[in-house]
């Protein structure tokens, strides 16, 4: 099959979270299928600079939208093989952050990422690349199938083509106010109901789940939950009603990139059948982090966006108690500066015990899975996850809050016989705590531990059973296209 990503990012080229992680890796195991695969992303100011083999300049193509047209010039390089193409437009992505500032979002989103989808429809008429597939991703691609549909109803060029929509995150569903859709060149039939239309502003999610041949989410549990009410985020009845056109697929992890026998950035290496590097790693992070350098004292971890989602609520509650049971915590975030004040606070009041490191840091965040003994996600709710899947595969035991995708990836004693890491379902810090008392407890006793992060690190969490359920449905998007 011919497939082309679609996407806003894609790791190593510029990245802010999981969909980074996804666009980077599910590729490569499609290609390893025997796929025609390809990726398109901006070609923003990180790409550019990032030291990446750029060529191009070719394929200068105008886009109108409302207000003086934009100009997109296609710039090529490659992943692993894989070609990937990058609009180049200086003043719509040569910007030092992907989406905003970290005061705020751009203004002008709407408008860059529709000239994007806008670009990639233009492109393909001139491309002697005929994609099967179009696989979108999150409401920055969510205009590709609503052109299609909309658009491009009649046109040739995409009798062929299904269109897959990915929901990495349903919270962020890209709504503005309806004066937007001039400057992404829509005009108001757009602000019917069946289209975009979203008390009275527009919705780019929503039209895409309308629009796409068929929408999936990152894990079986997410993909339930959404359709709810409670966590449908205000979409739960349009995904109702394509039910029969959604799924949930776990994400895998690539493991090239995530392999505690190789990875560069560790203190030490090591592997199941090894562990004794694992205990390296702990050390060398406790001394890197100014914590006290004692095998005797548990070391949780966490890596992650600062946001209400990842349940920093919950933790900076309870980070007083976890210094005095005598714990030690590593964490690593950037994102919301009211987390960064938050957490700043109770970890100066807890030095010694508790290090917060605010950034986006690739090389402490490998260190921190590699070196603690437990890994913390009390998500409020979780599409998938990769950090507990990091975890498992580094031998960092998870203790997560049971929803969306960290229910479906760690199982915990009391479900199961061959547990992998410890759960909790109300939200609240006294379940968490419960949950992290019972994983010390664990702890404590180091050949059931042991057993623990063994059976944890041998899971298969890669991309080999994924991408073949990718494969399935892209097949049924192209029968159900073609008719
Ligand atoms: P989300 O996509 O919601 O942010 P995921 O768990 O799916 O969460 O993916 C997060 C990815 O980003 C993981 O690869 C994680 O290691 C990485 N990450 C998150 N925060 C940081 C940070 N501050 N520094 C480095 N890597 C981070």
């Amino acid at each position: 099959m011919n497939i082309l990503f679609v996407a806003s990012e894609a790791a190593p080229f510029a990245k802010t979270g999981g969909l980074a992680d996804v666009a980077g890796s599910l590729p490569k195991e499609l290609k390893r299928l025997g796929h025609d695969v390809r990726i398109i992303l901006p070609f923003y100011k990180t790409v550019a600079e990032g030291g990446f083999a750029v060529s191009g300049g070719t394929h200068e193509i105008e886009v109108r939208l409302g207000g003086s047209p934009e100009q997109g010039v296609l710039r090529q390089t490659a992943l692993d093989g894989i070609p990937v193409y990058l609009l180049e437009n200086d003043r719509l992505f040569g910007r030092d952050f992907l989406y905003g500032t970290p005061t705020g979002d751009y203004p002008d989103n709407p408008r860059r990422f529709a000239f994007f989808c806008r670009w990639v429809l233009e492109l393909l008429g001139r491309l002697d690349f005929r994609p099967d597939i179009l696989h979108c991703h999150d409401w920055q691609t969510a205009l590709v199938p609503i052109l299609i549909k909309h658009e491009h109803g009649d046109d040739p060029l995409f009798r062929n083509t299904a269109v897959l929509y990915t929901i990495h995150n349903l919270a962020y569903q890209g709504v503005f106010p309806p004066d937007a859709l001039t400057g992404m060149g829509l005009d108001r039939s757009y602000l019917a109901l069946d289209r975009l239309e979203y008390y009275g502003g527009i919705n780019l999610m929503k039209g895409a789940i309308l629009s796409a041949d068929l929408i999936n989410t990152v894990s079986e549990s997410y993909c339930r939950e959404i359709q709810t009410p409670e966590q449908g985020c205000g979409l739960d009845g349009v995904l109702r009603e394509r039910r029969g056109d959604l799924s949930g697929i776990v994400n895998g992890l690539d493991y090239s990139e995530w392999d505690p026998a190789g990875d560069r950035e560790l203190f030490s290496s090591y592997s199941a059948a090894s562990l004794e590097g694992k205990r390296a790693n702990k050390k060398g992070l406790q001394r890197l982090l100014g914590l006290e350098q004692s095998a005797q004292t548990p070391l949780l971890g966490i890596v992650s966006r600062l946001s209400a989602q990842k349940g920093f609520d919950l933790v900076a509650r309870l980070l007083p108690r976890f210094a005095a049971e005598g714990l030690q915590l590593a964490i690593l975030g950037s994102g919301e500066e009211k987390f960064v004040r938050l957490l700043s606070g109770v970890a100066g009041q807890n030095a010694g015990h508790v290090s917060f490191n605010f950034g986006f840091d690739p090389a402490l965040a490998h260190k921190i899975y590699a070196g603690c003994d437990i890994f913390l996600m009390p998500s409020h709710y979780e599409p998938c996850g990769l950090g507990q899947l990091i975890a498992l595969r580094y031998g960092t035991v998870p203790v997560v809050r049971k929803t969306g995708g960290l229910a479906d990836t760690v199982l915990d004693p009391r479900e199961s016989p061959e547990p992998t890491g410890f759960s909790f379902g109300a939200y609240s810090s006294h379940a968490l705590w419960g949950a992290v008392r019972r994983a010390i407890l664990a702890w404590r006793d180091r050949e059931g531990w042991e057993t623990m992060v063994r059976r944890g690190m041998g899971t298969d969490f890669s991309w080999r059973h994924s991408a073949l359920r990718y494969e399935e449905l892209y097949r049924r998007g192209i029968e159900k296209r073609r008719g």
